[in-house]
């Protein structure tokens, strides 16, 4: 059984990344990536806070703009504006989830899609389906294919089952692993799926983004499947120094024996979301420079 490491993973990614923001600076360019935050929900702040934090490492240039929880739906387009025309921005993320008063989908389309490096904005979907490569995938599912990838899992012609059909995970996972250049048959489950444990028996890899802690049971998983685990839930844990610790979808105690390969969490996808959205900035703004 192979753990798939994705803080190694995610290392190279970012080393690879370095690269190219170096060869970019070389020639007066530095990507520049803008999070904004609408409100002070914690765990947000974590997030916009570790990728500010990332951006800085790397040497690229990043704004954080935390706007209070009051801010209007027009004040916030209107800074996202600013943004779509500041060319020293090349890629643009309002962090998820915004107060209940702000309609989200009126904001991602709002976004220029030039600089949608989540890849939300339904442009970049529909490239997504199309597979036209000038495109943005949503940064969790690119991780996991280059999981797969780098633990050398060939999807080709492999059955293989999502489960979860949201946009920021099962659908995009499930276009990237029936492309082309994936080619698996790919069946996505979600919470009206019949007979779930045993679509997922026939799988030779499963793919969990349900949020449900351990939910993906063994009786769920054939001998030899590879397992990748998306999920990111808390569990109360009175011995854990939080109180808490972090589990993913799958039952990884059970369910990693039978694998042939698996994602751990914490350190499996988790780490490589980061990575790809750094990725994802450098080619926007290669891709502003009209650079290949
Ligand atoms: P959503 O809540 O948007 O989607 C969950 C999906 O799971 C839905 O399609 C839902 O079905 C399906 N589902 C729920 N219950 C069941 C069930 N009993 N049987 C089958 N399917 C079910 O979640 P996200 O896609 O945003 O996230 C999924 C998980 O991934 C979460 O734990 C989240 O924290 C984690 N995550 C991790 C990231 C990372 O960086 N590693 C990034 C993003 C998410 P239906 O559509 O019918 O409701």
């Amino acid at each position: 059984m192979q753990v798939i490491d994705g803080k190694k993973v995610a290392e190279e990614v970012l080393q690879e990344v370095a690269q190219e923001i170096n060869a970019l600076k070389s020639q007066g360019i530095t990507p520049g990536l803008a999070v904004v935050l609408v409100g002070e929900d914690p765990a947000s702040q974590v997030y916009v806070n570790s990728k500010a934090r990332k951006c800085a490492e790397l040497g690229m240039h990043s704004e954080k703009i935390v706007l209070s929880a009051d801010t209007s739906q027009e004040e916030l387009l209107k800074v996202i504006e600013q943004l779509n025309n500041n060319p020293a921005i090349h890629g643009i993320l309002v962090q998820s989830p915004p107060p209940k008063h702000i309609d989200e989908a009126a904001v991602v389309l709002t976004i220029d899609p030039a600089k949608d490096v989540d890849g939300f904005h339904p442009e970049n979907v529909a490239k997504l389906v199309l597979e036209d490569e000038t495109g943005f995938v949503p940064c969790t599912p690119l991780g996991c294919m280059r999981l797969l990838k780098s633990a050398g899992i060939d999807t080709c012609g492999a059955n293989a089952v999502v489960i979860g059909r949201s946009m920021i995970v099962g659908k995009p996972m499930a276009h990237l692993l029936m492309a082309k250049d994936a080619n698996a048959t790919v069946t996505v489950a979600h919470s009206r799926t019949k007979n779930l444990a045993d679509l997922c028996k026939g799988a030779d890899i499963i793919v969990a983004a349900i949020g449900r802690p351990n939910f993906v049971t063994a009786d769920f998983v054939k001998d030899g499947a590879v397992v990748v685990d998306v999920g990111i839930n808390r569990v109360e844990d009175a011995t854990a120094p939080r109180g808490y610790r972090i589990v993913g979808d799958v039952d990884y105690a059970n369910v990693a024996p039978k694998c042939k390969a698996i994602t751990p969490v914490p350190g499996g996808v988790g780490p490589m979301t980061i990575a790809l959205l750094m990725a994802n900035t450098v080619k926007a703004c290669k891709q502003q420079n009209n650079i290949r």
